[in-house]
């Protein structure tokens, strides 16, 4: 039996995708290593949102080729969005056998094979139907409690700034009742808690053999109506697909998690027409604004980008101005990265100096540490139910989990174990984390 091991870089979708290469290794015979040292094939699964996470994994492909002095019939691997990007010129590089995109892991056997016989293998075909919907991942970066369900692969957006388009190719929704199946399963083997994945999942649409469709709001009641006891989430909304009927869906299901990630990107009109995103500042404040209406309490976040092409000292001022407005929960930031190929790239000068982005990040940092700390300081004194997720990483006395919000809690428990539901009450907090006590 050949031990494979696998480092998974990137979003959700990674970490799923990489549980889907697993599945589909394992039936081959091949089994999971947790330690690079021993295994024949090591593998990364890669991102390529950001040129800081490409430098990271070059990193690590000249690491995997340093293992070949002790073992020199290891197979190194590339999977997932580089892989898609860079194709031949990784197989090229001298230190890479196996380049497949993410729509060709069921040939990733074959490719291994061929690599253990001398020949270097790729695969980064693109695929309109590929959704690996029969195929039951095999949980790995998981707690035994949550876990990840892919509806939907690629993206039909094309935001200026994104590469996902390029290497994870066109949008194609999965088939609701083999999403349904998965959750069933889950829910049987003790997971108490799925996330729904997709890159704009308010476009999910499945058309079934007779003809019937499904959209996402009928998909999130279908998930939901497996158990009362499991916890549906899901990632990612963009604001201008996000519905109405959506909204009102979450609120009619006490099980459907009440948080939803929302990426802004810029609160400048002008940015957010350029970066080709289709809804304005007005647009995105008035879906806030129902969200909070219809589901009080709910968790908002968000994406941001600082130091998109031409983004002027006033179009940041309107970030920061929507970031105080809104006051998200979280939310992650990030300097705008050129990535080859892209509209942006293409079209626009990437011009706003280095230490001009870091500067503007650092600021809306700043900001969101300060909205972040009111939000959870808000909810001093108030009680949740929580999901136990298993012990706190500080403090093995206590366990840790989140509310339906999404807000992390810790508190001093030696009878719950994960997996179980518990009432706590707020008593402090830092800017991420509730410190609770057992009710
Ligand atoms: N599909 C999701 C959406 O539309 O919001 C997010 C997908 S993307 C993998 C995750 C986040 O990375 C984006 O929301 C954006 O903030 C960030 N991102 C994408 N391209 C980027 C770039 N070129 N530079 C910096 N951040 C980027
Ligand atoms: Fe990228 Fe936009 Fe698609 Fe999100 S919606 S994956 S940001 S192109």
């Amino acid at each position: 039996m050949k031990k494979v091991y696998i480092e998974t870089y990137g979003c959700q979708m990674n970490v799923n995708d990489t549980e889907v290469v697993f599945s589909i290794l394992a039936k081959e015979g091949y089994i999971r290593c947790r330690d690079m040292e021993e295994a024949d094939v090591v593998m990364a699964n890669t991102c390529s949102v950001r040129d800081n996470a490409e430098q990271r994994i070059r990193a690590r492909i000249g690491l995997f080729n340093s293992l070949r002095r002790k073992n020199p019939d290891l197979v190194v691997g590339i999977l997932g969005c580089m892989a898609e990007r860079l194709k031949e010129e990784l197989l090229a590089s001298g230190m890479v056998d196996v380049v497949a995109g993410p729509d060709a892991y069921r040939r990733l056997p074959a490719l291994i094979e061929g690599a253990f016989g001398g020949s270097r293998g790729i695969d980064v075909q693109l695929s309109r139907d590929e959704t690996y919907a029969d195929i039951k991942p095999l949980r790995t970066d998981s707690n035994g409690v949550s876990a990840f369900i892919s509806i939907m692969r690629g993206c039909n957006n094309v935001c200026s700034y994104c590469v996902v388009p390029y290497t994870r190719g066109a949008e194609r929704s999965r088939d609701a009742g083999t999403i349904v199946r998965e959750a069933c399963e889950c829910f049987e083997a003790g997971y108490r808690e799925v996330t729904l994945l997709g890159q704009n999942v308010d476009s999910y649409r499945w058309k079934g053999p007779d003809g019937k469709e499904t959209g996402f709001a009928e998909l999130l009641a279908m998930v939901a109506g497996v158990s009362p006891l499991l916890r549906v989430r899901f990632a990612t909304s963009n604001p201008q697909d996000i519905s109405e009927e959506v909204i009102r869906t979450i609120a009619a299901y006490p099980n459907i998690c009440r948080h939803i990630h929302l990426p802004v990107q810029s609160g400048s009109d002008r940015i957010l027409e350029k970066m080709r995103r289709r809804y304005t500042r007005d647009w995105y404040l008035d879906r806030v604004r129902l969200i909070r209406e219809v589901l009080p309490g709910c968790g908002l976040t968000t994406d941001v980008i600082a130091g998109f092409c031409s983004e002027t000292e006033g179009d940041h001022a309107d970030t920061l101005s929507l970031f105080e407005e809104v006051g998200f929960d979280s939310a992650f930031m990030f300097a705008y990265s050129e990535r080859p190929g892209t509209l942006a790239a293409r079209k626009y000068p990437d011009d706003v100096p280095p230490e001009v982005k870091t500067r503007r990040l650092e600021e809306i940092i700043a900001l969101q540490n300060r909205k972040s700390l009111e939000s959870y300081r808000r909810d001093i004194g108030k009680t949740f139910e929580v999901l136990v997720e298993g012990p706190s990483k500080r403090n093995p006395e206590q366990l840790c989990g989140r509310t339906g919000s999404n807000k992390m809690c810790v508190w001093t428990d030696s009878v719950h174990e994960a997996g179980d539901y518990v009432t706590v009450e707020v008593e402090d907090c830092t800017s991420a984390t509730l410190l609770c006590r057992l009710k």
